[in-house]
């Protein structure tokens, strides 16, 4: 097993840990940059917690982002070409049907590894009508430096190639906005995507922002929360220390 792959099975299988409330049964994928031309995804259906090597498959990026350039006509042309991206089509697993904005964010937003989960605190969030103002404000400086100085938001829209072009307009916003690619994209009535160069910021992006979540929904139950004010979340985000520290949280 090559050393890209090894590290993707270890953190999604942590990604999956049942204590962790991040997913159950077949929730989520992940994905992580091999080369250039290809990339490792979750296979469709597989558990995180439990995944075997098996459990991925390598697939081409480019005939998966020129569905996104020229959709095809129906689900059954669209796993066609899933198939036919695989780089080794003998492999009986097939690329989760989210592969399409793995893909893209991969190529398009510098992304190296995607952790994609359903977190129940996250969730609770996300199912409700405070979505997007947990996802454009912050509350507490490690939250800015972890997550950035807002997540990008995404309303509900069907899974697959829908949500993928949802997910790129709302990323490429973000990034118009900002000068910098998300760290982390929410997606309504959904769940969190996370973009990391490592799977050690991967992990620790999502872990801040379940702890929002948590933050967040017990400041609701309290009354109103205080959210941080635009310049004080600038100056966290661009304070040099703060910089510093945040490098050491990408590191394996
Ligand atoms: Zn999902």
């Amino acid at each position: 097993m090559s050393d890209t792959l090894s590290a993707l099975l270890d953190m999604t299988r942590t990604l999956g840990k049942p204590e962790m409330e991040y997913v159950i049964i077949g929730e989520g994928n992940t994905s992580c940059r091999i080369d250039e031309d290809s990339f490792w995804i979750k296979a469709s259906g597989q558990g995180m917690h439990m995944i075997a090597p098996e459990g991925f498959v390598a697939v081409r990026f480019a005939p998966i982002l020129e569905m996104l350039e020229r959709p095809p006509g129906d689900l059954a042309a669209q796993k066609a070409v899933m198939q036919a991206a695989k780089v080794d089509p003998s492999v009986p697993v097939v690329p989760s049907v989210e592969v399409t904005f793995h893909a893209m964010l991969l190529a398009e937003f510098g992304a190296q590894v995607i952790g994609h989960t359903h977190a129940l605190a996250v969730n609770r969030i996300l199912c409700s009508s405070r979505a997007q103002q947990f996802a454009t404000q912050r509350m507490y400086p490690d939250e800015v430096v972890l997550c950035g100085p807002q997540s990008a938001f995404v309303p509900y829209v069907d899974p697959g190639l829908p949500l993928a072009l949802a997910i790129r307009d709302s990323a490429r916003r973000y990034a118009d906005e900002h000068n910098e690619a998300p760290k982390v994209i929410l997606l309504a009535n959904h769940g969190l995507i996370v973009l990391g160069q490592t799977p050690t910021e991967v992990l620790n992006i999502t872990a801040m922002t379940v702890k929002a979540a948590h933050i967040f929904a017990g400041a609701c139950a309290i009354g109103e929360p205080v959210f941080m004010s635009r310049e004080d979340i600038q100056h966290i985000y661009k304070r040099p220390d703060e910089i510093y520290r945040r490098k050491q949280f990408v590191q394996r």
